[in-house]
């Protein structure tokens, strides 16, 4: 694919990678130590292969590829192994980024994961020429989607497709490891003019009719050249 061509209307296909374990024969099973059909070794929560004395950590487990996971890992496998800590990898507040143009980042569950679980949930899409920011940037492709437990009203899960969505998802990660709800969210400062606001403004999106939000409104119709940034 030619840098900067269109995935546009066609699913993205991901490459497909393999563990070293099988490329590099490391004879993983004269310690008893199993691998999977990708060459992953299969960990228990605890990040244990099936050697009870072998513990594996990142890529090669088969679990989400990403170096904040590696970093992890590496850190829990090292306490369980040598402290004895018996803590189990949490990833609930896992966030996810594609780096793609824009970018798609994720925090918590989907609507689909939510309806799955057997949970009841209200979710909003806030189209980003919503976000002042986004305007300022002359980028508006992208959107902010909440998903809250439709009787609590706890935000469940956060999914952003935006030029710098992994910047949406870091905050969203805090939001749900606080257990907020959306009228919290919404009541929240949130400084005006950068991306992060946007999840205020899906937030109260929930309540208000925001197109009719009278500074953003006003936004939308200026001239973009006419903008000071204080
Ligand atoms: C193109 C690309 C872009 C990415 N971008 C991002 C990103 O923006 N953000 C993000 O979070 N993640 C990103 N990732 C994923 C991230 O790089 C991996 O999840 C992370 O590096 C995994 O760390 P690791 O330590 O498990 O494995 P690795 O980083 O692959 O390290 C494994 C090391 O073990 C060595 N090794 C293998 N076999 C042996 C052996 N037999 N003996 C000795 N050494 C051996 C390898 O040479 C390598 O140095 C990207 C991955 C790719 C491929």
């Amino acid at each position: 694919m030619r840098p900067g061509s269109q995935l546009a209307g066609s699913p993205a296909t991901a490459v497909s990678r393999t563990a070293a374990t099988v490329a590099r024969s490391l004879n993983l099973s004269a310690v008893d130590v199993k691998t999977g059909p990708r060459g992953e070794i299969p960990v228990n929560p605890q990040l244990n292969s099936t050697n009870k004395r072998i513990w594996a950590a990142g890529d090669v487990t088969g679990h989400h590829e990403f170096v904040y996971v590696a970093a992890a890992h590496g850190t829990l496998a090292v306490e369980n192994a040598f402290n004895h800590a018996g803590r189990d990898v949490d990833y609930r507040h896992l966030p996810r980024v594609t780096f793609t143009s824009p970018a798609l980042a994720a925090v918590g569950m989907t609507d689909r994961q939510a309806n799955e679980a057997g949970i009841r949930c209200e979710c909003r899409v806030l189209p980003l020429e919503y976000v002042p920011r986004a305007l300022v940037n002359r980028d508006t492709r992208g959107f902010i989607n909440i998903v809250a437990n439709a009787d609590t009203r706890r935000i469940l899960g956060i999914t952003a497709v935006a030029q710098d969505a992994g910047e949406q998802a870091a905050a969203g990660v805090y939001i749900l490891a606080a257990g907020m709800t959306v009228d919290q969210l919404a009541g929240l400062w949130s400084p005006y003019l950068t991306m992060a606001e946007g999840l205020k403004i899906a937030a109260q999106s929930y309540t208000t009719d925001i197109s009719k939000l009278g500074k953003d409104r006003h936004f939308v119709e200026q001239p973009v050249e006419d903008v000071a940034v204080l």
